[in-house]
C-alpha cells in the first residue's frame, strides 16, 4: 500500500506501525522476495530516523517497517555531527523523504552519563567524552528551564535535537518552511513501546 509522500501521511503511518508494535499486532511489511528484487533499482523510503545506537531501540520495529521504508542513523544518545547532518541532508535532499525522526529513549545511557558527569562524577575517556560534551548542553537548558526527572532530560534532549538539527541545516529548514519536509521528536518508551512525541513541526 502506497503512502501519500507528505509530512503529515508519513507521521501519521509511522505512529500507525508504533501502534501495532506496542500492541504486538505487526504487520511487518515489505519483507517478502518481491521487496528485495523491487529495492535492487533503487530506494524511496519514507522518513528519514536520527535514533540513539542503544539495542532496545531498532526503529524498523518500533514503527513496524520493512526494507526500504526508513533511512536511519543511529549514533550514541541520537548526537550529531557533520556525518550526520551529511546524511540527513542527504535523505532529504536527494531521497526526498517528507519526514525526518528524531528518537531517544527511556533509561539512556547518553543522557544518565551527562548527568552523571555534570554532577561531578568521571567523565568516560577517549573518544567516548564527545558524547558527554554533545549532550551537555541540552541537560544544562532542561535544567535551567526547570527540569528535574531523568525522563525530562531525554525529552528535552530529543527536542533540543531537532532545534539543532534545524539550525545547522539550512536546506533542510527551507524545506520545513516551503512544506516540503516535516520533523517531528519522540521519546520512545522501553516499558510499554509507544514513540511519545515531544516536538512536531510541519506534520
Ligand atoms: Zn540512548
Amino acid at each position: 500500500m502506497a503512502i501519500e509522500r507528505t509530512p503529515t501521511a508519513v507521521w501519521q503511518a509511522l505512529r500507525e506501525g508504533n501502534e501495532r508494535f506496542m500492541h504486538f499486532n505487526e504487520e511487518r511489511p515489505n519483507q517478502d522476495q518481491g521487496r528485495r528484487s523491487q529495492l535492487t533499482q533503487g530506494q524511496d523510503p519514507i522518513a528519514a530516523v536520527l535514533a540513539c545506537s542503544d539495542s532496545r531501540v531498532p526503529v524498523e520495529m518500533i514503527f513496524d517497517q520493512g526494507l526500504g521504508d526508513v533511512f536511519v542513523i543511529r549514533t550514541a544518545g541520537e548526537i550529531t555531527d557533520l556525518a550526520v547532518l551529511g546524511s540527513l541532508e542527504y535523505a532529504v535532499e536527494s531521497l526526498h523523504v517528507p519526514l525526518i525522526v528524531v528518537m531517544g529513549h527511556e533509561s539512556c545511557g547518553a543522557v544518565a552519563a551527562t548527568q552523571a558527569a555534570l554532577d561531578g562524577h568521571e567523565i568516560p575517556g577517549g573518544f567516548q567524552r564527545v558524547l558527554i560534551e554533545k549532550v551537555s548542553p541540552s541537560i544544562l537548558e532542561a535544567r535551567a528551564a526547570g527540569c528535574t526527572t531523568t525522563a525530562e532530560f531525554e525529552a528535552y534532549h530529543v527536542a533540543e535535537t531537532v532545534d539543532m538539527v534545524l539550525s545547522r541545516s539550512p536546506e533542510i529548514k527551507a524545506k520545513l518552511q516551503q512544506g516540503k519536509v516535516g520533523i517531528v521528536g519522540v521519546r520512545y518508551r522501553l516499558s510499554d513501546g509507544m514513540a511519545e512525541p515531544v516536538a512536531a513541526l510541519g506534520v
